[in-house]
């Protein structure tokens, strides 16, 4: 089938490269010049593993182009699939739909003959109403339905090819031969094709999401209850998890959610609601209490450290808001990096995903270039994100240092092993080995 992805981001670049991977002829369109020339030259704008070999390999076959030329890229295809950003509004829990407003607009002025319109990125219930509205008289041109992605960034390959459910929601029933059709390589393979109305495809995205975040909102502050109780959090993930009615993913205690979707789709979701004049306390409170979470962890560094910590040595191990992914949109970082950075600390970090321009601006902030440096002298290492490299560092043997101080947020460190090497050890919802 002939593609079009507008948007080369984590999303419209992963899912056009996967599809061109299984056959069909994908068009990736982005407006960021610089984007479409790197990827023309072989150059991926993300880290995502395993993607810089799948993109060379279908670029070379011919199914996968890159450009900035919208017009061509419309009037050559069959299907659109609108890829761009929904992010929160400046200020504001509202969804900012402009980019996704503005790319239909394009569609339309270039559309001359019948074409599906897919919205692959997240938008609000009702948003596929609002695209109909836009394309006024032209509306029979287009068959506008909703296909929301759920990749996971640092496993959006794996997660394209072998997704736990596709999601089409159309109105209008007969499109959804030709989406599965579209699919058919993965739903061979046994993911579950799920259809439904468009409203309903909607809400299915940010209702997965927000529940997923109830979760882990949920067992943070359960950890919060283990380290006053003295309970390892482990044990209650364990004990409820294995309740197939619960389910034992998402059930990992540490730092605040963050990313590119969570903490904006929750907010989104409260806001949709609210224009319908329902009320969703729940996902309020969650909101409120991952809010909440970046405090709880700088007043334990402050226990850790003392009230005082001008001049104190800390080291991040990770910067990023999960591994395998150079994405840094809200990860609690953001937050922790500069208020002690106010405060007179002086940082060191590493990511494997490389230095931050984020911090670059920050006082005594360093990217350092391996684990060793950064840790050097170290008064406390901080493990905010655990890539697979953190998870078996041999910290007595790599420092040396007797007073060495850890705050293992992943909690991937064990405590039986930190207390045998005398390092002062703490985790979430864990005891403190001091
Ligand atoms: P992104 O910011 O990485 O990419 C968006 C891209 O769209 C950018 O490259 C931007 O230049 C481009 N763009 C914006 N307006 C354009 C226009 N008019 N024409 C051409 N290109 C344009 O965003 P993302 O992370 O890929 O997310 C996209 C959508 O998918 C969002 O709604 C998001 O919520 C959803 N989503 C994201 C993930 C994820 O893990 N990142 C997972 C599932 C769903």
């Amino acid at each position: 089938m002939k593609l079009c992805m507008i948007g080369t981001g984590y999303v419209g670049l992963v899912s056009g490269t996967c599809f061109a991977d299984i056959g069909n002829q994908v068009i990736c369109v982005d407006k960021d010049k610089n984007k479409i020339e790197n990827l023309n030259l072989g150059k991926s704008p993300i880290y995502e593993p395993g993607l810089d070999e799948l993109i060379k390999k279908n670029f070379s076959a011919k199914r996968l182009i890159f450009t900035t030329d919208l017009k061509k890229a419309i009037t050559t295809s069959d299907i659109i699939f609108i890829c761009v950003g929904t992010p929160s509004k400046k200020g504001s829990s509202k969804v900012d739909l402009s980019f996704v407003f503005k790319c239909v607009k394009e569609i339309l002025r270039y559309t001359k003959r019948k074409k599906i319109l897919v919205t692959k990125s997240t938008v609000p219930v009702g948003t596929g109403d609002q695209i109909e509205k836009i394309l006024k008289k032209k509306k029979k041109l287009f068959n506008v339905i909703s296909n929301p992605e759920f990749l996971r960034e640092g496993e959006a390959i794996r997660d394209f090819r072998y997704p736990d459910r596709i999601v089409i929601g159309s109105d209008d029933t007969k499109i959804f031969n030709t989406m599965k059709k579209l699919y058919a390589p993965l739903i061979n393979k046994g993911s579950k094709y799920f259809t439904t109305t468009r409203r309903g495809a909607e809400l299915i995205k940010y209702a997965s999401n927000a529940f997923l975040a109830t979760k882990i909102t949920f067992i943070n502050e359960i950890a919060n209850l283990c380290e006053k109780s003295g309970v390892p959090v482990e044990d209650i993930s364990l004990g409820i998890g294995s309740d197939s009615r619960i389910g034992s993913r998402f059930l990992r205690a540490g730092p605040p959610y963050g990313g590119s979707c969570f903490p904006k789709d929750t907010k989104g979701l409260v806001h949709a609601a609210e224009k319908f004049n329902v009320n969703l306390s729940v996902v309020k409170s969650v909101i409120q209490s991952n809010n909440n979470r970046v405090t709880l962890l700088i007043n334990r560094i402050h226990k850790i450290l003392g009230k005082n910590i001008k001049n104190k040595k800390i080291s991040f191990l990770g910067v990023t808001f999960k591994p395998n992914t150079d994405d840094m949109r809200d990860s609690s970082s953001l937050k922790m990096i500069p208020y002690l950075s106010k405060k007179g600390a002086k940082l060191n970090y590493y990511d494997p995903s490389g230095p931050k321009k984020e911090f670059s601006k920050i006082k005594n902030c360093f990217f350092k270039n391996n684990i060793k440096e950064t840790c050097k002298n170290t008064d406390l290492i901080i493990l905010l994100t655990e890539w697979d490299e953190f998870k078996s560092i041999d910290f007595k043997r790599l420092f040396n240092n007797k007073k060495l101080k850890i705050f293992d947020l992943r909690n991937i460190y064990n405590i039986i092993d930190m207390k045998r090497n005398k390092i002062k050890y703490y985790s979430v919802g864990r005891p403190d080995i001091n």
